[in-house]
């Protein structure tokens, strides 16, 4: 291996293992690839179904028919590329890590799975006849593009992981309905204690009265609580810094027992950055917190991903049934152009408290885009969901709605809907209920749609 192979970057260093193989051993492969891949990938997928903790995840079905395929198409892909391909490869695994995490695929089962493709893939140069070719280069070329899609995998995977468990845990907290003015309170209230404590102690030189900022009780609520609530913002980690310089200079000024000349005007600006930076993670952290749209009142986009993947990923363990719809507001444009944009927003309100009012209390309902609308019906089968959403539309276009201004407008709505069948992702089931909606507008508008069930399940 070149010496430079470990200064490049990741991407680099990927290209360069194609860039390194000759073009004909990269054909090889590739030929090889597509006249034996299918053996390889039935292989695997036996190997899959073997593996107990699989069918937890993947349905057989989904395995036989959609995944099979898909794969074969993949490794062909991996194997066809050239060194100008490598972005693109990249961002296949990219794609693939994060719908592997979003489905929640144990790591161990992956690596596994690479394991099995890995072993097959390359029992193709061992075995058979590769007539001039060097055969360690081949298994050299076909063992690093499996290596390197394995490695852009786990990348994505490890950071869509983080983020959906990030998003839960954000969930989490707004759902138990955590107090975070209560929290602001009393995360001012102990700083302001503790500055005070300081200065007295300064002014009176009593030294030994100086507490560190750490132990103190705004030290305690910031490395508890304040974790919890703000880990990994940048904010977070400045204040964290902050808090560690000015302990480590009064614990000098215990030490020596005096106070350096430029003390009191570090230790003031270092108050004034900390009360700063308090003051902007609140702010931002209550933005999250509200999650809700604020025209409307219901929620916005922030949880939608992580709503709807919990939902999929309870109705499939329990067997429930699930569905989802889409609204959309007819003509909007025209309203807006009629009757103004703030006439236009009365009819979003109005549409929003009819879903909410329309919906039980473990549905949601999100502010999907501008004037569309998504609800999640829990343990709702297509039927139910068909009726829930016709219930809906009537009650929008049943009569017109009164303005502010005393206007009337006649309003109605389009939607679409699907059912959960099987395993699938969020995207997958929004764009179905999508290409319904797309269908209800095409049709002529103000009515319902039920998407249609996959042929295959990917
Ligand atoms: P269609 O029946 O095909 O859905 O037609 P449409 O006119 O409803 O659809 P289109 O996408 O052309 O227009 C949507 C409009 O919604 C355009 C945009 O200005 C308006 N809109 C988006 N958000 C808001 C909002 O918050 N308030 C108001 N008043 N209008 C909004
Ligand atoms: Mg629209
Ligand atoms: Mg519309």
């Amino acid at each position: 291996m070149d010496k430079n192979f470990i200064y490049l970057t990741p991407q680099e260093q990927w290209r360069d293992i194609i860039l390194q193989t000759p073009q004909d051993e990269r054909e090889h492969v590739r030929r090889q690839v597509e006249v034996q891949g299918q053996a390889c990938v039935a292989f695997f997928c036996e190997a899959l179904l073997q593996h107990a903790d699989v069918a937890d995840f993947l349905e057989k079905d989904s395995i036989q028919k959609s995944l099979k395929r898909s794969l074969y198409y993949y490794l062909v892909t991996l194997f066809s590329a050239t060194p100008d391909h490598v972005s693109r490869l990249c961002k296949i695994q990219m794609r693939l890590g994060a719908s592997y995490a979003r489905l929640e695929i144990p790591t161990h089962i992956v690596a596994y799975g690479f394991y099995i493709l890995k072993k097959q893939i390359l029992g193709l140069f061992t075995q058979d006849d590769v007539g001039s070719f060097d055969r360690s280069g081949l298994i050299l070329y076909a063992g690093g593009m499996m290596d390197f899609a394995f490695k852009f995998i786990m990348r994505s995977y490890e950071k869509s992981f983080r983020k959906m468990v990030e998003d839960n845990e954000a969930l989490r907290l707004v759902s138990i309905g955590q107090d975070l003015s209560f929290e602001k309170e009393t995360q001012a209230r102990t700083f302001f204690s503790w500055c005070m404590q300081t200065m007295r102690a300064l002014c009176e030189n009593s030294f030994d009265d100086l507490e560190n900022l750490e132990d103190s009780d705004f030290g305690l609520w910031f490395t508890h609580k304040g974790r919890n609530l703000f880990n990994g913002r940048s904010e977070f980690m400045q204040i964290q810094r902050e808090i560690e310089s000015l302990d480590t200079q009064l614990h000098a000024i215990r030490q020596d027992g005096s106070v350096p000349e430029r003390f009191v005007a570090s230790l003031h600006r270092s108050i004034r950055k900390i009360v700063f930076l308090m003051e902007s993670i609140f702010h931002n952290i209550e933005q999250i917190e509200t999650g809700r749209d604020p025209l409307t009142k219901v929620l916005n986009r922030r949880f939608l991903d992580v709503v709807v993947q919990n939902e999929i990923s309870f109705a499939l363990s329990k067997n429930k049934h699930f569905s989802i719809a889409l609204f959309d507001i007819d003509n909007f444009k025209s309203i807006n152009d009629t009757f103004g944009h703030l006439a236009g927003d009365e009819i979003l309100c109005f549409v929003a408290n009819t879903i909410t009012s329309s919906l039980r209390v473990n549905d949601y309902v999100f502010r999907y885009g501008g004037e569309e609308f998504l609800i999640v019906l829990t343990e709702t089968d297509t039927e139910a969901a068909r009726k829930c959403a016709e219930r809906i539309r009537l009650a929008i276009c049943g009569q017109p709605v009164t303005l502010r201004s005393e206007q009337q407008v006649s309003v109605s709505v389009s939607g679409g809907l699907t059912s959960l069948h099987g395993q699938t992702n969020v995207r997958t089931l929004i764009n179905r209920a999508d290409q319904a909606l797309y269908t209800a507008k095409a049709q002529g508008r103000n009515r319902i749609v039920v998407g249609h069930m996959p042929q295959s399940v990917a």
